[in-house]
């Protein structure tokens, strides 16, 4: 059983002031929780001040984009080194938005995760489909040849760290969510292709599931045995429903008991 992974990704959200507030209420609202791994993917220009207030916390920072290069003449970029020197554990590479808005490609992506490993970031790489995929029934042959192409080349020992995010794309900010039985079956293609690719250096990575993740769905995917966790939008910006969704094992003992 692996440790689950609840990741939020504010995007373009929060200033500074707004961005300690919300840690601050989540510092309290998650205060000793020990059975999930909790990381928050601020924007860069929040990520420095709240490294200082996620120290002794159980909330790890993420950055939301590198580029592959450590330094050089790339206006308006951010390297994985200077992620890490300002508090990063984790990177999340080839979000959606990303890969529609700025068009990155299975390549840049490939690329940018080896950079990310290079500066000692333990990258979340998305992988997803758009509706017009899913309906033309083309959903694991879309995300396998993501995958493939993030992990091309790159060594397989390197890779143990890696976070796999299935997010589909219909369901990224438009209250969709994947039925978490057709969630599970992406995600058990998944996980056989990282067998495929990476042998037992599959073993630990995680792959999470994305696509307006709520206090009211979180159970139930996580229910599935091949999900692993998830990222988080739009409710991780709301600290008491981040707070429900990272809460998910102790509400699950709850209804048990
Ligand atoms: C995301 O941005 O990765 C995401 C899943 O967003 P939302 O939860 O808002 O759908």
């Amino acid at each position: 059983m692996l440790t689950p992974l609840i990741a939020g990704n504010w995007k373009m959200h929060t200033g500074i002031r707004q961005g300690a507030d919300l840690v601050l209420k989540l510092r309290e609202l998650i205060k000793g929780v020990t059975d999930v791994e909790i990381v928050i993917a601020p924007p860069f220009t929040s990520i420095y001040h709240l490294s200082h207030l996620v120290a002794d916390s159980p909330m790890q920072l993420a950055g939301q984009n590198l580029h592959w290069l450590k330094e050089g003449a790339q206006t308006g970029e951010v390297s994985g080194e200077m992620l890490a020197d300002a508090g990063c554990r984790y990177v999340i590479i080839g979000h959606s938005e990303r890969r529609a808005y700025f068009h990155e490609t299975d390549e840049l992506v490939n690329k940018k995760l080896a950079a990310a490993l290079r500066a000692g970031l333990k990258p979340i790489i998305c992988v997803g489909e758009t509706l017009a995929e899913r309906e033309a029934a083309q959903t694991v042959s879309v995300v396998s040849t993501q995958l493939r192409g993030a992990l091309a080349g790159l060594p397989t020992g390197a890779l143990k760290d890696i976070t796999v995010a299935y997010e589909p794309i219909w369901a990224i900010g438009t209250g969709k969510t994947a039925a978490p039985q057709d969630a599970e079956d992406v995600h058990n293609a998944l996980r056989e292709l990282l067998f495929e690719l990476l042998g037992s250096a599959a073993k630990p990575v995680r792959i999470i599931y994305g696509g307006s993740v709520k206090p009211d769905n979180i159970d139930s995917l996580m229910g599935q045995p091949n999900i692993d966790g998830a990222l988080v939008g739009g409710a991780a910006l709301k600290a008491e429903d981040f707070a429900r969704i990272v809460k998910f094992k102790a509400a699950a003992s709850e209804h048990k008991a």
